[in-house]
Order: C-alpha cells, then sequence, then structure tokens
C-alpha cells in the first residue's frame, strides 16, 4: 500500500475524469501549469502514481524525477509513448484501459470501411453541394462478400473480425503468433495479407516493433482495387508511400482514423475523394470514454490502497 501521495496528471484528460481525479486525490495537473519544472521541483517526493495518456504518456526524464512513483495509469489501452522498459527498471507498473473500448473501435473500423467502399461521406458531399441534379454519382465497390485482411488479430482485431462474419467476407490475418482458436486463415507476412485480400484492416500495436509495417511494398501488394483501413497508430503506415499510392491511384482508397503527426493531415489526402478521414475518433462515444475513464480510476484506487493494478500491460 502506497498511502496518500500525489497524483500527478500528466495530460488532458476528460473532465468528469480529471473532476474525479481532484475530488479524490492530491492532483498535480502538471500540462498545465506554466512552470512545471518548479512544480515538479516542489512535488516531485509526493507523487505515487502519474495519470496519461497514449497522446503524451510519461517521458523517461519524468520517471527519472519523480523518486517515489510507481504507477503510471494510461487512459487508452495504446501505451507506446511511455518506455515500458524503462519504467520496470525503475520499479513503475504501467497499467492501460483494453477491452472497454474494443466493440467502439471495432464499429468504427466496419463503418470506416464501409464508407470509403461505398463513398457514402463522398456521396454526402455530392448532395450537399447541390451536385445530384447535374450528374449521376459514380458506382462505388460492393462489401458484402470481399475478402478481408486483419493486420494485427488482438481483441480489436477479432472484434473487427466478428463485425465482417456478418457480412458474408472471407477472413485472413496476419500477427506474430497464429491465434489458436480462431476459424481464420493465418498468413505470415503483411505483404502476403495484402496481396490476397480486397481490404487491409489494420489493427496491430503501435510503438517501435510495428513503425512502417504497411510499407510502399505492402501497399504494392494491396493494389488497385484494394482498401487500407488504419484505425491502429499513424506510425504503422508509411504515410509517405500512402500519399503517393492513393495519389497515383496503385491503391483504390483508405479510410485513416489516425496519421503520422496528428493533427496534421496531408493535403494530397486532403485533396482526395479515394479516402475518408477522421481526427482519431475509434473510441470516442460517450459510453466507451466514461467505461475508459471508470478503469482508469479502479486502477488508480487498486494502486492506492493495495499498491498493484487492475489491468496492468503485458
Ligand atoms: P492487442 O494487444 O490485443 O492486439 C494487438 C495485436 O497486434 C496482437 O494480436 C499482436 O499479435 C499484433 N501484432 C503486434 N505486432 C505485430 C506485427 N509486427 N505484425 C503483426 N501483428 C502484430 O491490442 P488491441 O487490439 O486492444 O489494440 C490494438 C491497437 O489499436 C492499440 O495498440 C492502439 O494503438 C490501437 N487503438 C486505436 C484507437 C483509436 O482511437 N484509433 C483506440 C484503441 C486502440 P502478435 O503479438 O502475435 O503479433
Amino acid at each position: 500500500p502506497t498511502g496518500s501521495g500525489t497524483v500527478l496528471q500528466a495530460s488532458p484528460l476528460l473532465p468528469d475524469l480529471e473532476k474525479a481525479l481532484a475530488e479524490r486525490y492530491r492532483t498535480v495537473r502538471l500540462h498545465e501549469l506554466a512552470d512545471p519544472a518548479a512544480a515538479l521541483r516542489e512535488h516531485a517526493d509526493d507523487v505515487v502514481a502519474a495519470v496519461t495518456s497514449a497522446r503524451f504518456g510519461v517521458a523517461n526524464s519524468l520517471m527519472d524525477a519523480l523518486p517515489r512513483l510507481r504507477a503510471i495509469v494510461h487512459f487508452g489501452v495504446g501505451y507506446e509513448t511511455t518506455d515500458v522498459t524503462h519504467a520496470r527498471a525503475r520499479g513503475i507498473d504501467v497499467s492501460n484501459t483494453p477491452d472497454v473500448l474494443t466493440d467502439c473501435v471495432a464499429d468504427l473500423a466496419v463503418g470506416a470501411l464501409i464508407d470509403v467502399m461505398r463513398a457514402l461521406s463522398a456521396g454526402d458531399r455530392y448532395v450537399r453541394d447541390g451536385k445530384w441534379s447535374s450528374a449521376p454519382f459514380p458506382l462505388a465497390t460492393r462489401v458484402s462478400g470481399k475478402r478481408i485482411g486483419i493486420l494485427g488479430l488482438g481483441r480489436i482485431g477479432r472484434a473487427v473480425a466478428r463485425r465482417f462474419e456478418g457480412f458474408g467476407t472471407s477472413i485472413a490475418y496476419c500477427s506474430r503468433t497464429p491465434v489458436a482458436d480462431v476459424p481464420y486463415r493465418h498468413v505470415p507476412t503483411a505483404r502476403e495479407l495484402a496481396a490476397e485480400c480486397d481490404a487491409l484492416v489494420v489493427t496491430v500495436a503501435g510503438g517501435a516493433a510495428t513503425r512502417g509495417l504497411v510499407s510502399a511494398e505492402v501497399l504494392e501488394a494491396l493494389g488497385p482495387r484494394g482498401y487500407l483501413v488504419n484505425v491502429a497508430r499513424g506510425s504503422v503506415v508509411d504515410e509517405q508511400a500512402l500519399v503517393a499510392a492513393v495519389s497515383e491511384g496503385r491503391i483504390a482508397g483508405a479510410a485513416l482514423d489516425v496519421f503520422a503527426d496528428e493533427p496534421n493531415v496531408p493535403r494530397a489526402l486532403l485533396e482526395s475523394d479515394r479516402v475518408v478521414l477522421l481526427p482519431h475518433i475509434a473510441s470516442a462515444t460517450h459510453e466507451t470514454r466514461r467505461a475508459m475513464g471508470d478503469l482508469v480510476l479502479d486502477n488508480l484506487h487498486r494502486f492506492m490502497t493495495e499498491g498493484t493494478l487492475l489491468t496492468p500491460v503485458p
């Protein structure tokens, strides 16, 4: 048990979550302070837990400045912005918010693929722009019955696959280790998966291990009739190669919830009708964000009362 130390908030969080943190714990909102260095000097010896989001993480230098820090609690399932090896070496445990966001992220991946293949957003723009009376809307591409490739068959990848079962699709996947209890075909590499599917849905973890996994070569294999959906992390896709492939019609289209340098989106994508562009909203529903906030509070409560975390990262 860690007693009643201070909780450091290292990134902006939902207003309700910030309120709950402030009500329950002595909290320092580091990211809001004009002089964070001075605040650190004042509070460094009291901070036992840090709460943060995947966007910010906790830098190694911040961990090093907090000698009593023993827990980093992430809002979100991705935690690649925190160096877990460094944390462990300092005796700091790390948690995330798995499972509670899986359904909403999978829903969005399916919706985004239907959007880009059936041109829903493009059709909406066409009606709003008053073009309906002057020219017929171009034909789109059928979704049902297609071959879906899932890159990363984890919690979210499986939820995407389950949804597509209802569309009469055939489903294959790529992950480093074949998954035992699924009816889908394992394909050893991303390139082979891309070559044999009509739509490649990216649901791998982010971080150094998957950087650029969807390379120019993988996009080439996806080909001019293939679609890409990315709800994982912008870093997983070679964005320059994607821009080139979209601009030159070497893939049919892409639906992207995540980008290499958010919130900056390459101009060529903004100008293309082949892409659906979303502002990193896959988990952004009232229900899921509340559940994520609750899981952050539950992790923190467990840590402050028992010294352990409820959903530690592997
Ligand atoms: P999981 O850890 O359950 O799944 C990740 C999967 O990726 C694992 O099955 C893993 O399998 C696979 N994987 C890892 N590295 C590779 C690789 N090099 N090649 C192929 N497969 C690989 O995580 P979740 O499903 O819960 O979440 C997935 C990711 O989705 C998160 O890490 C996060 O970045 C992103 N996400 C995005 C959101 C958004 O708002 N857009 C919201 C929530 C999550 P194996 O180890 O066998 O390779």
